[in-house]
């Protein structure tokens, strides 16, 4: 690990210790602005002392204290296959895995895979906490503050947004002695998300990352951010200014974290303020439709070589019924006019499975890339060098609280055919790099994404045991995966996740 600016020690005196652990490795939760803001929020609270844990870092990286030191542990949780590392951190602890037997530490989760769906993982977890971290410091301090056992503190917290207490209410019997969580929504956000430890050992470490606005006003149907995150709440453009004197005086690019840049009301304003400030810009992936000429300029001055894309699929009718509507001319033009503006390497993502795909769309998605090459080539050799295409596959995941939270998945051999059909498609093309997710992750990622409690077991099960028997533990659970992966669910079936 290289050196960090800004990991805050603490005297944990007379305050409350929480482990904030991210069931990755450091490189990986260190690239996200989630544990940032949660490690911000939570040590700026005078009565909080709050440490790091990785998968590479089993003890503080503040301290060097054990896990076993902290009386909270609090785990963010971005990814479904996450859980599996949780369960070996608390085995490796010795920590009691059943919540409900488990008398030592107090262990939460939050994050997106928490608020998409937490049940899978709820048999092991206290409380769960939905929706956005930013206030969960007060209110965590509050209630252990002034409770004399486990039963007080969940008692004071009960009912309080983002909440949820799985002991206490279980969606598969009725619900349960309490009401349904509600999640918590920072609404307005008065002040940017933004890094809160400089490290260059991170995917973004040339970069201080800066949110401009949470939430989506896009609706695309596989996508569960807008839901997870509504409403679209972008950060007035005057709580942002501020944050670009800090991101100068560090030194580093500017990274924008939203999920459509332009969508901001104030992005004129924005990039004005960036360019008072002769800020080095990294723009997050770029939605094509909203390249405007601001944008493009920027990108110019700031030298930016590399941005990424996603097309999802080369068919226009699929990518309409998907939820996004954009014509595959729109792309081609936004391509040239990004290596127009100095752009040298473009990745683009793209899917196999969507609802309702044929191998035609497959099909189009060849051409759509090979006609985004030949613009790609054309205007690079104007700027006298060809840089990379790279088309990046991904088999679709079903996800809790999107349109699509009830649609089939196709099969791990059906995903493999539609991902060779294109590789094939695109051999030979050159300055063309295609790379694909495993479908085999994608199908476990399905299973626990549209998990119950029962699917704890499976997880346990992938925890205990090397990644590579994965199959092996699939067949040793008693329930059939293809259950949660595979099947449409019918419209009127309760989802795991549909009380909130
Ligand atoms: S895929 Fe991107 S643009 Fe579409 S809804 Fe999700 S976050 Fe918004």
């Amino acid at each position: 690990m290289t050196s960090e600016q800004g990991a805050v020690q603490k005297d944990h005196g007379g305050k409350l210790a929480i482990a904030l652990a991210y069931p990755n490795t450091y490189w990986v939760g260190m690239s996200n602005l989630g544990l940032h803001t949660l490690y911000r929020a939570l040590n700026r609270h005078p009565g909080i002392v709050c440490e790091r844990f990785f998968t590479d870092h089993p003890r503080s990286v503040e301290s060097g204290r054990p896990l076993s030191d902290f009386p909270v542990i609090a785990f963010s949780v971005s990814y479904e296959l996450d859980w599996i590392n949780v369960v070996r951190i608390l085995m490796d602890n010795k920590i009691e895995l059943t919540a409900a037997r488990r008398t030592g530490a107090i262990v939460i989760a939050g994050g997106a895979a928490v608020t998409m769906n937490p049940e899978p993982a709820c048999r092991i977890l206290d409380i769960c906490f939905l929706g956005d971290g930013e206030g969960a410091a007060e209110m965590l301090h509050e209630a252990y503050a002034s409770s004399s056992s486990r039963a007080e503190f969940f008692d004071r917290l009960e009912g309080r947004d983002g909440i949820y207490l799985p002991a206490r209410f279980n969606p598969a019997e009725a619900g349960g002695e309490s009401s349904p969580p509600r999640l918590s929504v920072v609404d307005p956000l008065d002040t940017p998300a933004r890094s809160a430890v400089l490290t260059k050992d991170t995917a973004f470490g040339d970069m201080f990352l800066v949110e401009t606005a949470r939430g989506c006003p896009y609706h695309c149907k596989f996508c569960t951010a807008r839901a997870i995150y509504a409403p679209f709440r972008p950060v007035p453009v005057e709580a942002i200014l501020p944050v670009l004197d800090e991101v100068k005086a560090s030194g580093l690019k500017l990274g924008l974290v939203s999920t459509s840049l332009n969508s901001h009301p104030q992005a004129a304003e924005l990039y004005a303020g960036i360019m008072a400030r002769g800020l080095a810009i990294a723009p997050p992936s770029l939605r094509f439709g909203m390249i405007t000429p601001e944008l493009l300029e920027h990108i110019r001055l700031s030298k930016v070589k590399g941005v990424t894309l996603a097309p999802e699929t080369g068919s226009e009718d699929l990518r309409r019924s998907i939820g996004k509507p954009i014509p595959n001319q729109t792309i081609l033009m936004d391509i040239e006019r990004l290596i127009a503006s100095g752009i040298r390497d473009i990745k683009l993502y793209c899917m196999v499975g969507l609802p309702g795909e044929t191998p035609a769309d497959t099909d189009a998605t060849i051409d759509l890339i090979k006609r985004i090459r030949q613009g790609f080539i054309k205007v690079s050799r104007g700027n006298r060098i060809i840089g990379t295409l790279a088309v990046n596959i991904n088999t679709f995941v079903p996800k809790p609280h999107s349109t699509f939270e009830r649609a089939p998945m196709i099969t791990v051999g059906e995903a493999k055919e539609r991902i060779k059909r294109l590789a094939k498609g695109l051999a030979g093309t050159s300055n063309v790099q295609v790379s694909f997710e495993g479908p085999k992750w994608a199908y476990l990622q399905a299973v626990i994404a549209r998990g119950d409690r029962d699917v704890f077991d499976l997880i346990h099960l992938l925890a205990r045991y090397s990644e590579n028997r994965w199959q092996e533990m699939l067949r040793a659970w008693p329930r059939n995966p293809d259950y949660y992966a595979l099947r449409q669910w019918d419209e009127d079936e309760p989802l795991p996740w549909g009380f909130y």
